[in-house]
Order: structure tokens, then C-alpha cells, then sequence
């Protein structure tokens, strides 16, 4: 209990100087806060980590690149946009993490993003470091050409500071495979070379099999080992998923291939309910409207007979067994924590990057629900991006069979590791344990290099 004490008030000291030193960077805190949480127990166990002062060096990055990016539109009007590039730590390999491009970027996204992403890419136990970068710029509403504009103004700064061995961008909310063609094109153009700098790219030009279903897929996988924990399987449970881009779109693929049923779906306008399930051909629609058509959700409940859709909310009203949040960061509140808990939730998933409130994140571990961070959860995204620079580098293609038994290890091996440093009295705090474990192999590694 004393040495709970001291833990908090260490974090407390410790918060308030980084909250002083990153003002008005309220993700960047909260993505700090809870790491800072569940790891200074463990530093006061292991005084070496506290005498190297691993924590505060690991909440300064290595470096924050932030650019101008002009861009025309097909009108010919000039547009400026802002552009990033965190690097966050480069420890245990290049930089690695994607690229995000949405109005809400500004710089506090981009650090605590690059900040998650060193502690999820070292439970990869593939060798990267962290780093996150975007623009806020918005591709809804614009044209190919446009995009295809924005994305090589874009490059042209950022080409200067990325390269296989230093960092290796990918793709994020607002950049798919369209995005990321233009770019690695724009980058192979100006470096006159083609290396893996980049990964997410199309399968005709070093992509990876299984990497635009990996993140989704490895959710799923994590979720499969969480219920196995609880001898219980997917099969059979009400899911809830909330956006229906990359993450979503695969994860509510697999939760259909294991025998789940999906009964909700969101993106930014609102969340539709099918109470007969979203099955494979539901799906396909969905796929076809958001990746093709770049439409609206409102639409499915004008397809579908029986569904209706909310307008402006969130799903987390609809009782389940499983929800798996894959929008945005803090899309689920104290409140609605509580609303899913009273409605019988067994597991949360976080496919999306911190979509839990610390105020929702308190009560899923109060009421013993399995709750696996995103840094656990939706780090399959990230090691199959690891997979691509491997076959890049070796001058090979992997079949889709060895990449998906591959991540299914990889899933695996982080649940294994966040049990290794999470489970107390019965129950597994995944949240303690992804963050011990990512924190230790990182933290090990710093203090071989000396005070760098
Ligand atoms: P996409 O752009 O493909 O999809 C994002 C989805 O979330 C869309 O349905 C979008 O709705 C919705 N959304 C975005 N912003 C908001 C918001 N402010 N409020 C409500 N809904 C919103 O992105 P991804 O699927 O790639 O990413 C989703 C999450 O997963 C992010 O947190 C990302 O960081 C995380 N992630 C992604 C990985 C990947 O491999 N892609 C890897 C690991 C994590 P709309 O269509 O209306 O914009």
C-alpha cells in the first residue's frame, strides 16, 4: 500500500511537470498519464530504470518535424495545410508508425500517438521504434487529383527525413491505399529509389498480404485469446463496432468468420443498428460505400430493411457481449463505459488508438471486464507492417497463409506478455501489463546505449 502511495505521488510530481513542459496537450497527457500509471510501480521495483530517468527521457521525443504543405485545388485555389513527422524513439529499431490525415491533427495527436506507438511496436517483438505523423488536412469531400496533389506536396518535405533504415511511415485514419500509392510514388520519385520506406502499399508494388485486414484481424485474435482466459469463445456473441473504415471493416469481418454476430457499425454522422446481424454481404456494401464511394453510413439503413440508423451518436447504447471501438480516440465515455458494463459486456477490445476515457478505462477494470488497450489490441496493424519491410528487405512475397499465421503468433505472444506483467488476484490487467512489457524491453535497451 505505501509503495502504491509513493507510486502516485511520484506520478502526480512527475504529470505536472510534463503537463508545464507540453501545455494545452491534453491527448499527450492522457496517453502519458496511464502508462506513467502503471509503470512507476515497476520503476520502484527496478531502481536502475529510475536513475537513468528512462520515463522522462521516453516522454520527450527524439524530435518533431512540422512543415508547411501547399496545395491547389482543381479550381486552382492555393490551400495550406500543416504537416508532422514525431519521431518519437528509435531504441529497438527505425522509427515506425502511420500517417493520419484528419482535421482534428494538431500536434498533442501526433505526440501522443508516435508516444503509444513505441510501447505497442516493442510487444510486437519485432524490432521498431515509435513515431506518428499527419496533416490536417481532410480528403473528404476532395478528388483524386486533389488528394493526389496534397499527398506529393506532402512527400516533398517529408521525403527528406524517412528511408527504410530511419523511418517508415504507413497509413492511418484519412490514409488508405490511395493515399499511400501517391505517396510512396511521390517518394520513389524524388529518392530515385525503391525500398520498403513505406509500408501499406498496394500488393503489385511490396505490399504485404493480410496488411489492409491486419489491424482488424489481430483484434479479433486478441480478443479470441482474452475469452479463452474466461474459457469462452466468439462464437455465437453480440459485437458491437464503432466506424467503418480500415480497422472496423475487418474486425467485424472476423468476428463474422469466427461465428459472431455484428449488430452495429458508426462512422462521424451517427451508427446504425441492424438487429438481424451485419453479415458478409451487409459487409460488402459497406466496404463498397465507405472505400469506393467514399459515402455515408446513413445509407445501409435505407438498403436495409430493419435497420435504422442514429444520427450524431455512438453505439455503445446497443447491448453486446464484445464491443470493439475502431473510430477515434476518445469515443467512449465514463458514462458510456457504465451503459455497457450494465448491459452484460464481457470483453472491449480497443481496435482505435486510446478511444476509452481514463474515466472509461476505471470502470471496465473496476467491473473486471477484459479490456485490452490499443496497444495490445490493435497492434497487429504495425507487425504486419514489420512483415512488409522484412519481405521488402529479403526481395520476396510471403503467401497470405504464412502472414496471418504469423500475426496470429504475434497476437498471441502479446497476450502472453501482457498476462506475464498484468495478472493480479485472478484477473488480467491488460492495460499494466502492455505497458510494463513494452516499457521494459525499451527501457533495458536505453540504458544499454548510456545516457543518450
Ligand atoms: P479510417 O479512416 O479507415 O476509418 C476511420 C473511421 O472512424 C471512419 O468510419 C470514420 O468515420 C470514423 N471516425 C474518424 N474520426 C471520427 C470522429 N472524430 N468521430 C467519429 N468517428 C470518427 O481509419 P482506420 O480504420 O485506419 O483507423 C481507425 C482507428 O484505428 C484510429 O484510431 C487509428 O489510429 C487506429 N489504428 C489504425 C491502424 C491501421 O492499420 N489502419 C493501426 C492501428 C490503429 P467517417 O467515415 O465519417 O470519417
Amino acid at each position: 500500500m505505501a509503495k502504491q502511495t509513493k507510486a502516485q505521488e511520484l506520478v502526480a510530481k512527475f504529470m505536472a511537470g510534463l503537463i508545464r513542459r507540453n501545455p494545452g496537450e491534453a491527448e499527450f497527457h492522457q496517453a502519458v498519464q496511464e502508462v506513467a500509471d502503471s509503470v512507476m510501480p515497476f520503476i520502484l521495483e527496478h531502481p536502475p530504470y529510475a536513475k537513468a530517468k528512462v520515463l522522462e527521457r521516453l516522454t520527450e521525443p527524439d524530435r518533431a518535424i512540422i512543415f508547411r504543405v501547399s496545395w491547389q485545388d482543381d479550381k486552382g485555389e492555393v490551400h495550406v495545410e500543416r504537416g508532422y513527422r514525431v519521431q518519437f524513439s528509435n531504441t529497438i529499431g527505425p522509427y515506425k508508425g502511420g500517417l493520419r490525415f484528419h482535421p482534428t491533427v494538431t500536434l498533442s495527436v501526433m505526440k501522443f500517438l508516435g508516444f503509444e506507438q513505441i510501447f505497442k511496436n516493442s510487444l510486437t517483438t519485432l524490432p521498431m521504434g515509435g513515431a506518428k505523423g499527419g496533416s490536417n488536412f481532410d480528403p473528404k469531400g476532395k478528388s483524386d487529383n486533389e488528394v493526389m496533389r496534397f499527398c506529393q506536396s506532402f512527400m516533398t518535405e517529408l521525403h527528406k527525413h524517412i528511408g527504410k533504415d530511419m523511418d517508415v511511415p504507413a497509413g492511418d485514419i484519412g490514409v488508405g491505399g490511395r493515399e499511400i500509392g501517391f505517396l510512396f510514388g511521390h517518394y520513389k520519385r524524388l529518392q530515385n529509389e525503391f525500398t520498403g520506406a513505406i509500408t501499406g502499399k498496394g500488393l503489385t508494388f511490396g505490399g504485404s498480404h493480410i496488411r489492409t485486414e491486419a489491424t482488424g484481424y489481430g483484434c479479433v485474435y486478441f480478443v479470441h485469446e482474452m475469452l479463452k482466459t474466461r474459457k469462452a469463445d466468439v462464437k455465437g456473441k453480440k459485437v458491437v463496432v464503432s466506424g467503418s473504415g480500415n480497422v472496423a471493416q475487418y474486425a467485424a469481418e472476423k468476428v463474422l468468420q469466427m461465428g459472431g454476430k455484428v449488430l452495429a457499425m458508426s462512422d462521424s454522422g451517427g451508427f446504425v443498428y441492424d438487429k438481424s446481424g451485419i453479415n458478409e454481404e451487409k459487409l460488402e456494401y459497406i466496404k463498397e460505400l465507405k472505400n469506393v464511394k467514399r459515402g455515408r453510413l446513413e445509407s445501409y439503413a435505407r438498403k436495409f430493411k430493419g435497420a435504422k440508423f442514429h444520427k450524431g451518436q455512438r453505439p455503445w447504447g446497443v447491448p453486446c457481449d464484445i464491443a470493439l471501438p475502431c473510430a477515434t480516440q476518445n469515443e467512449i465515455s465514463g458514462e458510456e463505459a457504465q451503459t455497457l458494463i450494465k448491459n452484460g459486456v464481457i470483453a472491449v477490445a480497443e481496435g482505435a488508438n486510446m478511444p476509452t476515457t481514463l474515466e472509461g478505462v476505471h470502470a471496465f477494470h473496476d467491473a473486471k471486464v477484459l479490456f485490452a488497450p490499443g496497444k495490445a489490441a490493435n497492434a497487429g496493424g504495425v507487425a504486419v507492417s514489420g512483415l512488409e519491410q522484412s519481405q521488402n528487405s529479403l526481395r520476396l512475397m510471403w503467401s497470405r497463409e504464412e502472414v496471418d499465421m504469423r500475426l496470429q503468433q504475434i497476437m498471441k505472444e502479446i497476450h502472453t506478455q501482457c498476462a506475464r506483467y498484468g495478472a493480479r488476484d485472478g484477473y488480467i490487467h491488460y492495460v499494466d501489463g502492455a505497458n510494463i512489457a513494452g516499457f521494459k524491453k525499451v527501457a533495458d535497451a536505453m540504458i544499454a546505449y548510456g545516457v543518450v
